[in-house]
C-alpha cells in the first residue's frame, strides 16, 4: 500500500481530476493521502476532502506564505476545525526564500501552531525554506510532544539531519527531487535514517520531469505542469532508485514510518464539513 505524506488536493487546480480520483486511489493502491490546508480560507475544502475521501487525513495549519492574509481570528477557527473534523497540524513553516520581510510575524503564527500541535500531540508537517537555523532554536527551544513532524520535500543542509533526527523529525522525497538540477539536494535523502523516510507527491505542485509521470494533467494558466496526485507510485519508483532499495521494501518501511506518525489521526470519526465554523473566509 502506498501513502502520501503531503498534498494540496482542496487546491483548485485539481478541481477537474478530484471526481476521478476514488477510482485512481483504486487503482494505485493508496491507503493514505495528508491534504493540508495553508489559509482559513481552504480548511472547509481540506474537511470537504476527507469527508468524500476516506483515505484523507486532513491537516490544518497556517502556511508562510499566507501569514498576511490570515484574519485574526484564526486560532479560534483552527481549533474549531480540529475538534469538529480531526486531523493534524500543517502545513506551517518558515520561508525567508520568498518572504523575507516578515520572519518574526512567521515565527509567531509558527510558534502558536505548534504549541496547539504539542498540547495535543499532535503530528505536524512543517515547510521551511532558507531559515533552518531559525527553525532548529525553535524547536529546540519548543520540544515536539507529538508523533513526530515531517519537514517535507527537505532541502535543508545535510550537516542538520542528525539533530533533526535527535528532535524527532521526518523527511519526505517529493517528485521534484527527480530532476537533474536537484541531483546534489537529493544527495541528503542518502544519510537520512530509513526509519524516518516518508513519500510526498505536493500534488499540484512539485512534479516529477513529464516523461516519468504516470497521470498527466493539463497545465496550469502559467503553463506550468499540474502534479496529480496520482503520481505517487512513480515518486516512489523513483525514491527507491535512488536510494538502491527495492521498491517493495521501500513501501513496506513507508508505510510503517506513516503510520507511527499518524496513527493518532488516523480512523477519525470526521463531522460532516459547514457542521461548524470551519467555513471558507470571505473577504
Ligand atoms: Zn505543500
Amino acid at each position: 500500500m502506498l501513502v502520501d505524506a503531503h498534498l494540496h488536493l482542496q487546491d483548485q487546480r485539481l478541481d477537474a481530476i478530484r471526481p476521478g480520483l476514488a477510482d485512481v486511489l483504486k487503482e494505485k493502491g493508496i491507503a493514505h493521502l495528508v491534504v493540508n490546508g495553508t489559509s482559513m480560507s481552504d480548511w472547509a475544502k481540506v474537511a470537504a476532502c476527507a469527508h468524500r475521501f476516506p483515505e484523507v487525513i486532513p491537516s490544518f495549519g497556517i502556511h508562510p506564505w499566507q501569514i498576511e492574509t490570515h484574519p485574526k481570528a484564526w486560532l479560534e477557527h483552527l481549533l474549531d476545525c480540529l475538534d469538529t473534523h480531526g486531523g493534524a497540524i500543517g502545513e506551517i513553516g518558515l520561508d525567508r526564500w520568498r518572504c523575507r520581510n516578515n520572519i518574526d510575524t512567521q515565527e509567531s503564527v509558527f510558534l502558536e501552531q505548534w504549541n496547539l500541535a504539542n498540547a495535543r500531540k499532535l503530528p505536524v508537517t512543517v515547510h521551511c525554506l532558507k531559515a533552518w537555523g531559525r527553525l532548529m532554536a525553535l524547536i529546540e527551544k519548543n520540544p515536539h510532544q507529538g508523533p513526530g513532524f515531517l519537514l517535507h520535500s527537505y532541502s535543508g543542509p545535510k550537516e542538520m539531519v542528525e539533530d533533526w533526527v535527535a528532535l524527532g523529525a521526518r523527511f519526505s522525497i517529493s517528485g521534484s527531487f527527480a530532476h537533474p538540477r536537484k541531483e546534489k539536494k537529493r544527495e541528503v535523502f542518502n544519510i537520512i535514517p530509513r526509519d524516518r523516510l516518508l513519500i510526498e507527491t505536493d500534488a499540484p505542485d512539485m512534479a516529477l520531469p513529464e516523461s516519468a509521470q504516470s497521470c498527466a494533467t493539463p497545465r496550469d494558466v502559467d503553463g506550468k505542469t499540474i502534479n496529480h496526485p496520482g503520481n505517487l507510485d512513480r515518486v516512489y519508483a523513483f525514491a527507491a532508485q535512488w536510494l538502491d532499495i527495492s521498491p517493495l521494501t521501500l513501501e513496506k518501511v513507508v508505510f510503517a514510518n506513516f503510520i507511527k506518525m499518524f496513527r493518532p489521526v488516523l480512523h477519525q470519526s470526521r463531522e460532516k464539513p459547514g457542521s461548524n465554523t470551519c467555513q471558507p473566509h470571505q473577504g
